[in-house]
């Protein structure tokens, strides 16, 4: 059983977050809705003494169109995105994600900052202290190998955010401060591919906000494969879209530690397409569904996707 004592801080400010992270620096989590972070920490597999809570923060909240931009602050709750006349206009495949998150209750917590930089999971590392210590710790808790793959000198820990290949195909950029700087990025440049370290942000960074291109016509398609739809993590999220000049961009979460993207035209071979998505999602056997089943479910949300769109 853990014992779990916490510092527990709750900045009002970007400002007095960023000083209470530089003076607990060694050893400390950001939090917004907590639903991942909470679990993890029951679990044994976040061990961070010190959570900085930044819900209080109302710099983070707000959707508003600045430019040629809709800027969504990070700490927006999931379930109330359905809500937001901008977003149902403009970006619906977003509220088709967000409202495939968890369940109901997950999702009037959750944030939208906290679900792309949520933690990657694996059967062999989402399971009790106890669990993970009798079948030899994990690469990803200070373990020596990947006992998924049965013996790899690499994490393969999956991304389950559902938000995020939404938002990828959306053309995403997110807004950080660090340093006192602050720092834009495509969404897709923060995964690093690496199941243990699998964002490549300072991890003093607070996430601000996502900011998504105002493109005229997108059409958009989205699939996710779970053992329940009333609440659990995804297998496969397959994301699509497409914009007033044919472009094609696809996004897959849950079948590798980063987001599968491929970039390309709708009127691209299928047959392509599908070889380059399978190719890259480096999925193995860490999951509730097979690696093999999976991969055929890639096959068969394409064949959906492309049929919606076309
Ligand atoms: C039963 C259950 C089912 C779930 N199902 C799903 C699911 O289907 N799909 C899915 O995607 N997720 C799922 N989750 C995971 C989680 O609930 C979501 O990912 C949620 O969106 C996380 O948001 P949060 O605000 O609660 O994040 P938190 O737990 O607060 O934080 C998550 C991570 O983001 C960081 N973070 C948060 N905000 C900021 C910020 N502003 N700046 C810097 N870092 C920040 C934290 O440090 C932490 O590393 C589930 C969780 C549970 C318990």
């Amino acid at each position: 059983m853990n014992t779990i004592e916490k510092k527990y801080l709750l900045p009002e400010t970007i400002y007095e977050a960023s000083r209470f992270a530089m003076e607990n620096q060694e050893d400390f989590t950001f939090i917004s809705g907590g639903t991942d972070v909470w679990v993890n920490a029951f679990q044994g597999t976040q061990k961070k003494s010190c959570i900085i809570d930044l819900s209080k923060i109302n710099e983070l909240k707000g959707i508003e169109i600045q430019g040629d931009f809709l800027r969504i602050g990070s700490a927006e709750i999931l379930e109330e995105l359905k809500n937001n006349d901008l977003i149902k206009v403009h970006f619906p495949l977003l509220i088709e994600a967000a409202l495939s998150v968890g369940s109901p209750l997950i999702r009037k917590t959750a944030t939208i900052g906290g679900n792309i930089l949520c933690e990657n999971r694996c059967l062999y590392f989402n399971q009790s202290e106890w669990w993970r210590e009798s079948v030899g710790y994990c690469l990803k808790c200070d373990g020596d190998i990947c006992i998924a793959t049965g013996g790899k000198n690499a994490c393969f820990s999956e991304l389950v955010s559902d938000t995020a290949p939404a938002l990828i195909t959306l053309n995403a950029k997110i807004e950080y401060v660090y340093n006192n700087q602050v720092v834009k990025v495509d969404l897709e440049e923060i995964y690093t591919g690496d199941g243990v370290y699998p964002r490549n942000l300072p991890k003093e960074a607070i996430l601000l906000a996502i900011y998504l291109p105002l493109t005229k016509k997108i059409n958009s398609s989205f699939f996710k494969l779970r053992e329940r739809e009333s609440m659990e993590f995804t297998s496969l999220t397959f994301a699509a879209t497409t914009d007033q000049n044919g472009n094609l961009k696809i996004a897959l979460s849950g079948v590798d530690p980063k987001p599968v993207v491929y970039s390309g035209s709708l009127n691209d071979d299928s047959e392509q397409i599908l070889k380059k998505l399978v190719k890259a999602a480096r999925s193995v056997d860490n999951d509730m569904y097979s690696r093999v089943y999976r991969k055929e479910m890639i096959k068969v949300y394409l064949e959906r996707a492309l049929k919606e769109l076309k």
